[in-house]
């Protein structure tokens, strides 16, 4: 691993060093001027290790054996929606005559967001750090620039301009989405509606959102909640809630791209286990396979105690017919 172009090939061969990992990684335009990187999978949580294979999808896949913890070379763009100063986008006011403008919302989230996706392994980038309502051009050209794997937009919802019952929780994608960026929106969605037990009003799809429309990855823009409704307002000022929504998209990320997630270094990790095939949510087939072909078979009572990031990593490698 040398010489490769770009700033994302240098940032591989430093992990490679310190990681224990074996992953893949695609690369190889036919061009051969710029290299896109991605679907290296962390693999260490059962310890597998393969001999190099080569396949040609668009180009070549490298396996990278590696010492240390799990490597992703996933681009996520992180986009906080609009500047703290924008105008009409804020809640109405509070009983004390203050008020919460939209961009405080987004950008916290944006930044929790950030902290939990490099948490599991992922790449990020905020495309408008600024504090001033940076262009919606400039915030997709430095995704699109950055040959992001995926954008992510997070906002707060508004109906009108004074207290009303309107609540909720939405995620937008554009109208004519192809199946990979409606699968990655809908992971999305599902991440944060079950975060942050709002109701669910649903993935929905629009043709106008410039964001939407213009990133050349998958692309989603969630709405968190709606700064019209009180109760909502309340929960969209509290710290607490702005990172249960960041670590809820963050879920659907990692679902998503079969990336393990990771929980906050002392937050507790309630890992589900599963005994049996029939318990099993998905992944059912390839794992009967490999029990009859004695490669699982659980301990003496035959309780196979898998957990779920096993079930997808023996996936991930059935999709890539190493198994
Ligand atoms: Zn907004």
């Amino acid at each position: 691993m040398h010489s490769m172009i770009g700033g994302r090939s240098l940032v591989l061969e430093e992990e490679i060093e310190k990681s224990v990992v074996l992953g893949w990684f695609a690369g190889g335009n036919p061009d051969g001027n710029r290299r896109k990187i991605g679907n290296v999978y962390p693999l260490d949580s059962i310890g597998i290790l393969m001999d190099p294979t080569v396949k040609n999808d668009f180009g070549s896949y490298w396996k990278i054996k590696t010492e240390g913890r799990g490597m992703v070379l996933i681009y996520i763009a992180i986009d906080d929606g609009h500047g703290v100063e924008t105008a009409g986008k804020r809640t109405p006011l509070f009983a004390d005559g203050t008020y919460m403008a939209e961009n405080e919302y987004n950008a916290a989230v944006a930044g929790f967001l950030q902290k939990a996706l490099q948490r599991c392994g992922f790449h990020t980038i905020l495309v408008a750090p600024e504090e001033k309502d940076t262009p919606l051009s400039v915030r997709v050209k430095r995704a699109n620039d950055a040959q992001a794997d995926a954008y992510v937009s997070i906002h707060a919802n508004a109906y009108g301009t004074d207290w009303n019952e309107a609540n909720g929780v939405e995620s937008w994608v554009y109208d004519k989405a192809d199946a990979k960026t409606l699968a990655f929106a809908k992971a999305i969605h599902r991440g944060l509606v079950s975060a942050s037990g709002r109701k669910d009003r649903g993935l929905k799809k629009s043709g106008d959102l410039y964001v939407l429309k213009q990133t050349k990855m998958p692309a989603v823009l969630v709405e968190g909640g709606f700064m019209t409704n009180l109760t909502e307002a309340k929960l969209l000022l509290s710290e607490e809630y702005r990172k249960v929504c960041a670590e809820g998209i963050c879920q659907g990320i990692c679902n998503y791209f079969q990336i393990p997630y990771q929980v906050e270094e002392g937050g507790e990790k309630e890992m589900k286990r599963y005994q049996s095939i029939e318990d099993l949510p998905y992944g059912k087939e390839i794992m009967q396979k490999l029990v009859e072909e004695g490669v699982l078979s659980g301990d003496e009572n035959g309780n196979l105690n898998l957990s779920e990031d096993m079930v997808r990593v023996f996936m991930i490698l059935d999709r890539k017919d190493v198994l």
